[in-house]
């Protein structure tokens, strides 16, 4: 969410933005949100003025008695002055809750460097790394091969929770396991510290993090009560610091989330029914940071060389696209995609979605930090988040790049340490 403030100091940076977005209609919104504020501000003064006159009166009317004068006019001026109060409170609420549905939905202002264009098709390619060399043979289906060698259940997976669904057995379960060590390892050397967070989270801290679209599309609610099944553990490491504030000296604060994803995934085609690509639930080590403004975007690309190391220990050959306009959604103000190259389907596709939300999520959380050298001034910070791994997309990866004509996969060495002895699958 951004500030009132900034919004009414620079109406012109955000509808800059929401022209370079495309977005008419909340391009639209802005006059009547400006004009609505100036309104909200003068109906404030105006309360406070005859709640000030409330007050006043009752010491009027004493000192009237007291002078023996006609108290009348003031008993009248008395009498009305809660009612006039209620309506005008009635009247600011309703202009303030039309304030904050705008400002809920106007999304974040985008780096300059946000390339502009219509649909993922635009995003921009910023580097690749590794070889791409296709074998001699055809590469067989990852979940048909697991479930050949006895390693996933798609069938009775989907028996008892639908399709979508999925079982790792055996190697293939260690293998999700090995794949989330080893990046709480890398993080873990790097100064972020793990975290295992609750897999629930109520609508209050929901709405900070992320787009109220997801609430439709993406997460599981909790029949009855007011929880969701977490999406990633980005959103309870972004809501955990909701209405709190931070001293500049614990900045930035650098975590590594670890827990099982939940995605309903509507509206999004191709959820695998013998596969790992497109799951319900899949786990994930997420990279999450908290930092003063000035160090975002040099975080940024800490988070987005995190992961790429990462995917170089595992030998798993990606590329790096910049997230357009349209693609982006409205939390981020800039964001990376990897991608790890498929050669059963000769296509690179997304593995790791690395964000600057800038001050986006901070503010509609209430999260500030403590100005070190000017103790009044308190300010929203900045938060990002990364994908470090995520596991069965990754796996899948590791089928394809990794098999051999006889359908067996060598897993990779940095994976080895927490295989158990297993070099294959
Ligand atoms: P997101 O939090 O949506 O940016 O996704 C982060 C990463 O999680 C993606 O880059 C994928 O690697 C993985 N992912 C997202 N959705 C799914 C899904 N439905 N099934 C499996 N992996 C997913």
């Amino acid at each position: 969410m951004l500030e009132l403030k900034f919004i009414r100091n620079n109406p012109d940076v955000v509808r800059a933005d929401l022209t370079k977005r495309g977005d008419e209609e909340k391009l639209a919104w802005i006059d009547d949100l400006l004009e609505k504020d100036i309104q909200s501000r003068e109906m404030q003064t105006e309360i406070n003025t005859m709640r000030n006159r409330r007050n006043i009166i009752s010491r009027e009317i004493k000192e009237a008695k007291k002078a023996k004068q006609d108290i009348s006019g003031f008993l009248e001026e008395a009498k009305s002055l809660p009612a006039k109060i209620k309506d005008a409170e009635a009247a600011l609420e309703e202009i303030n809750e039309k304030i904050k549905y705008y400002q809920m939905r106007i999304p974040n202002i985008l780096h300059e460097s946000v390339p502009v264009g219509a649909d993922d098709e635009e995003n921009v390619l910023v580097k690749t790394w590794g070889e791409t060399a296709l074998p001699s043979f055809a590469i067989r289906n990852h979940g048909e091969l697991a479930v050949e060698k006895g390693l996933a259940e798609f069938e009775r997976a989907a028996k008892i929770s639908g399709s979508g669904f999925y079982m790792l057995k055996g190697n293939l379960a260690l293998l999700d396991l090995a794949l989330q060590r080893l990046a709480l390892d890398v993080l873990g050397e790097r100064g972020y510290t793990p975290v295992m967070p609750p897999y629930m989270m109520n609508r209050a801290a929901y709405e900070g993090v992320t787009d109220l679209g997801d609430f439709e599309n993406v997460m599981y609610a909790i029949d009855g009560e007011d929880e969701f099944l977490i999406a990633t553990s980005e959103h309870p490491m972004a809501a955990m610091y909701m209405n709190e504030i931070f001293e500049e000296k614990d900045l930035p604060l650098k975590l590594a989330g670890v827990s099982p994803c939940f995605r309903r995934e509507i509206g999004s085609h191709g959820l695998d029914t013998r596969g790992l690509f497109r799951v319900h639930q899949f786990n994930k080590v997420e990279q999450f940071v908290y930092c003063k403004p000035e160090d975002s975007w040099a975080l940024h690309e800490e988070l987005l060389k995190n992961a790429e190391d990462i995917f170089q220990m595992l030998g798993l050959p990606y590329r790096v696209v910049n997230i357009c306009t349209g693609d982006i959604g409205t939390v981020a103000a800039k964001k990376y995609d990897m991608e790890v190259w498929m050669p059963r389907e000769e296509a690179y596709r997304e593995v790791v979605s690395c964000s600057n939300c800038t001050a986006y999520q901070s503010v509609r959380l209430n999260i500030r930090a403590r100005d070190a050298h000017d103790f009044e001034n308190k300010y929203p910070l900045h938060t990002l988040n990364s994908t470090a791994v995520a596991t069965t997309r990754t796996i899948r990866a590791i089928m394809e790049n990794f098999q051999e004509e006889d359908g067996t996969v060598v897993i990779p060495k940095a994976l080895r340490p927490y295989m158990n002895g297993a070099e294959t699958l």
